[in-house]
């Protein structure tokens, strides 16, 4: 029988990475068994369901290349259906209705457990079982007529054929629940496999207060989807090697619900952080390039093509988001640039400096070629003769020309800086602070 799994979130306006693991589960499942992913939208809550809830969750989803197969299903077409079934389950004798409360506010409809000890499989748990004692009659359709979320995901699922329901931990309960409604609407009962939440280093819930816990949130700050399925796919999953940037094609070949972890999986942003950075830099070139040109103008910096191109190859290695690319380039394109105060009272306004500075930029200024070897061997020179340590020239020097103690390296970059930057930056430097 063919694998169908499906992604059925509750759209709110905000996609948590919990949620989105599930899906990205499904998706690997799918794929990896040559079966279909499927989109269902539980769209009943119309409160919070919007359109634009329902736009970001597709765009997070596009975002991650998290393709569905068919046309997703909105459960809210859906309730004649809903409704139905709960009609054939009352005719059968299978649910019974009840003023719940006492009071007169019409009847809902109670889903009769059947009083067996239910037990099965979990793909990821391993055997799981609940004892009839513990399982009481549920509501299947509210007073007002609306169908309750058992009853609604169940006939779903039965609707879109799904074979494996992957899905957080946190539904085991309606598991119970759901496997009686499936046997109670004579359907065949899908695998089920529950995935431990995802926690903080406090080992709670990972939530909004523990850091960036959206979807949306790591877009905004310049992760790349890529990066994120890759991390997100590796948080309770591993391929049994040590292997973790891996390609999409290698997690689908390798994915497994048994190598899922039973245990809940600790969200580490700097992991995070670091995967990004080698997806940046598995980026080809041209693709970094146009990352760095948006980064740039959507900054509003105006630049030139071949010098930027320059900029942004020197800086590469260093990008870790898309976030990262403006505050790392933005000195290069401007010579109005901040300084780092702090820096500057420890490296810069200290004795010597105003000399030094001075020194190096005639030497500079005297040089044939002003380029990477040539201002490296002129430093280096000068260090010999002037018995000065190297961090005493090259600190006050970096901060001269890009007003921060950070960068690529001071030579190449000097050398696409260019003379007449270096010694102009140098200048204004010697201006500002030292006379
Ligand atoms: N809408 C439910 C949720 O987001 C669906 C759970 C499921 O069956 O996957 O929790």
């Amino acid at each position: 029988m063919k694998v169908r799994t499906r992604f059925a979130p509750s759209p709110t306006g905000h996609v948590h990475i919990g949620n989105m693991r599930a899906a990205i589960y499904n998706w690997l499942f799918a794929r990896h068994n040559g079966g279909e992913f499927l989109l269902r939208v539980e769209d009943t809550d119309r409160e919070r369901s919007t359109p634009e809830a329902i736009q970001t969750l597709l765009d997070a989803m596009e975002w991650l290349k998290l393709d569905a197969d068919g046309e997703p299903l909105y459960q809210s077409t859906r309730m004649e259906a809903h409704l139905e079934a709960a009609e054939l389950l009352l005719s059968k004798g299978l649910a019974y209705k009840e003023d719940k409360g006492g009071l007169g506010q019409g009847e809902c409809v109670i889903f009769k457990m059947p009083g067996t000890d239910t037990s099965f499989e979990d793909g990821i748990k391993g055997t799981l079982s609940k004892a009839a004692e513990n399982m009481q009659d549920f509501v299947i359709v509210r007073s007002n007529g609306t169908p309750v979320f058992h009853l609604a995901n169940v006939l779903d699922d039965i609707e879109q054929s799904i074979t494996h329901v992957i899905r957080g931990d946190d539904h085991i309960e309606n598991t119970y629940r759901h496997m009686a409604l499936y046997q109670a609407l004579d359907a065949d009962v899908p695998k089920f496999a529950h995935l431990p939440m995802i926690i903080n280093a406090q080992g709670k819930p990972y939530s909004k207060r523990d850091g960036d816990a959206f979807v949306g949130d790591f877009r905004d700050k310049g992760f790349l989807g890529d990066a994120l399925f890759n991390y997100l796919a590796l948080l309770g999953w591993s391929p049994g090697d040590d292997r973790e940037v891996m390609t999409r094609g290698e997690m689908v070949e390798a994915f497994d619900l048994s190598r899922c972890q039973s245990s809940p999986a600790q969200v580490d942003l700097r992991k995070l952080q670091w995967m990004n950075g080698e997806y940046m830099l598995k980026l080809p070139f041209v693709e970094f390039e146009t990352t760095c040109f948006q980064a740039v103008e959507k900054a509003g910096i105006d630049v030139d093509a071949d010098y930027a191109r320059a900029v942004f190859g020197q800086v590469r290695e260093r990008i870790k988001t898309v976030a990262d690319i403006v505050p790392m380039v933005a000195y290069f394109f401007t010579e109005e640039f901040e300084y780092d105060a702090k820096a500057v009272r420890k490296k810069l306004q200290k004795d010597g400096v105003l000399e030094m500075l001075e020194k190096v930029k005639s030497i500079f200024k005297e040089l044939d070629v002003f380029d990477e070897a040539s201002s490296d061997k002129a430093i280096h020179d000068f260090i010999e003769i002037s018995g000065l340590n190297f961090g005493a020239v090259m600190a006050p020097l970096r901060l001269a020309v890009s007003g921060i103690q950070s960068g690529p390296d001071l030579f190449p970059m000097l050398e696409i800086l260019g003379r007449d930057r270096v010694v102009g930056r140098m200048e204004r430097t010697i201006t500002l602070f030292l006379s």
